[in-house]
């Protein structure tokens, strides 16, 4: 039988996306990848040290030649499935790196599986009737 552990990432990657870059965030959370998603604009306020060990995607070019020193990817393109073919491709994520719907697309957080029995009549009967699994956020 082997052991059932979870095969490990081989690449642990989290990001920290800049304002312009919403739907790539999004994106990513919906993959499994830890992700924050700046409101605010790094132009003003500068990068805080929190984000440090995250892995940034910004399209500022200025946001770009100021942390050169810093894990950082410029995104070139406009388009949002794009962006994510260009992170995919620089990182060389494949199948085995990603969990597809671990994480909650709204806040980031991870979600978990409940028992079906505790959501009835919680939510409307069609849904209940109509589904096995159910997912929820903590937050
Ligand atoms: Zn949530």
């Amino acid at each position: 039988m082997g052991n059932s552990s979870i095969p490990e990432f081989h690449i642990h990657a989290c990001f920290a996306a800049e304002k312009t870059l919403g739907t790539l965030a999004k994106w990513l959370r919906i993959l499994g990848f830890d992700t924050l998603y700046e409101q605010d604009d790094w132009n003003s306020r500068g990068v805080d040290s929190e984000k440090q060990e995250r892995m940034l995607l910004t399209r500022t070019k200025r946001i770009w030649e100021k942390n050169r020193s810093r894990k950082l990817i410029f995104i070139k393109s406009n388009h949002p499935f794009e962006q994510l073919k260009q992170v995919i491709q620089i990182l060389g994520i494949d199948r085995a790196d990603v969990r597809p719907f671990s994480r909650c697309v709204r806040c980031n957080t991870l979600i978990r599986r409940v028992d079906k029995a505790l959501l009835r009549g919680r939510l409307p009967d069609y849904i209940w009737e109509t589904h096995d699994t159910f997912q929820i956020c903590n937050q």
